[in-house]
């Protein structure tokens, strides 16, 4: 396993194994890595012949009072991870390679950027898109996989691949929880053993909302309404927000039949003391709960 530091040489490495006719898949991530990136990597793996890992914690997509320096680190463990789903190269940047001293050129979106976590992360999205576009140029992959987990992201991230003419695939993969219910995070960390118990409001007040749309209910409000009910019946927890949005563009739904492309993103981000966390599910009408979010990728991209 190659682990470099270096964006040249990097993508003369990818550049190398294109020119051998191997395909590439590409996983970014911030690192401290658990079984939801690992889900990630093992996708990559199956579907293309080598497979890069990007692990940097990204300092531009944090607002100036969020937990960029206490962000879990431990690269070591990360690499020995990497090594066990046979990962071919990690790309492992200081920030100071990937942003001179004068760097100045973003990559912005309007519209879905504004929406569910950009309220309270304003300058986040544009972290986000500016590093992952900075990445698909250093590691000129054939496709790149990005989870569920993380739903406003990908589909954020697919906006900007089709506004901006990328030439990479995007592949949604599906959320992977603890046995329990809560969606792995690497913010999970944060939380004491109270907190730890407080969280699973997260993955019940969403499984309720589900069960109401599976029982028939199709009115977005009530739903809403219902989860945020919940939420507010654990004492730890304070929702930031909870939203139901078409999947496709992020806007409100009134009635999930609404959905322009057939998919509502029920989203909801919840303060336990002070830590921020996200859980989601997507309402596939006509065939319920998504299951495989590729099956959904590879047809969008179309
Ligand atoms: P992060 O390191 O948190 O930036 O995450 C890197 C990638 O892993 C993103 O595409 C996330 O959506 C994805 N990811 C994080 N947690 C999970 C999870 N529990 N299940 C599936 N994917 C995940």
């Amino acid at each position: 396993m190659i682990i470099s530091g270096n964006s040249k040489e990097t993508r003369e490495q990818i550049k190398e194994w294109k020119k051998q006719g191997l395909s590439v898949g590409l996983v970014p991530t911030m690192g401290y890595l658990h079984e939801g990136h690992q889900s990630l990597m093992e996708a990559a793996k199956r579907e293309n012949d080598r497979v890069a890992v990007s692990i940097f914690v990204n300092p531009i997509q944090f607002g100036p009072n969020e937990d960029f320096a206490s962000y879990p680190r431990d690269f070591g463990k990360d690499a020995a991870l990497c090594e066990s789903v046979g990962v071919d190269l990690i790309f492992h940047p200081e920030a100071e390679e990937m942003y001179d001293e004068d760097f100045c050129t973003y990559v912005d979106m309007d519209g879905l950027t504004k929406e569910l976590c950009g309220k309270s992360r304003p300058t986040h999205f544009r972290g986000v898109q500016t590093v992952v576009s900075k990445l698909f140029h250093i590691i000129p992959a054939d496709r790149a996989y990005f989870g569920q987990k993380d739903a406003q992201q990908l589909a954020v991230i697919k906006k900007m691949v089709r506004d901006l003419s990328m030439d990479i695939e995007i592949i949604g993969c599906p959320i992977i929880r603890e046995t329990d219910g809560l969606a792995k995070s690497s913010r999970n960390t944060y939380l004491n053993a109270e907190e730890r118990q407080a969280a699973l409001v997260l993955n019940r007040s969403l499984a309720a909302g589900k069960k109401m749309i599976e029982d028939g209910e199709r009115d977005a409000a009530k739903v809403k309404r219902h989860i945020e009910a919940l939420i507010a019946q654990e004492k730890m927890a304070k929702a930031d927000y909870v939203e139901i949005v078409d999947f496709s563009d992020i806007t409100p739904v009134e009635k999930l039949d609404d959905a322009k492309r057939g998919e509502v993103l029920c989203a909801i981000a919840v303060w336990i003391g002070k830590t921020r966390l996200i859980d989601n599910f997507i309402w596939n009408i006509g065939r319920g709960q998504r299951t495989s979010g590729q099956d959904y990728e590879k047809r969008s991209m179309s």
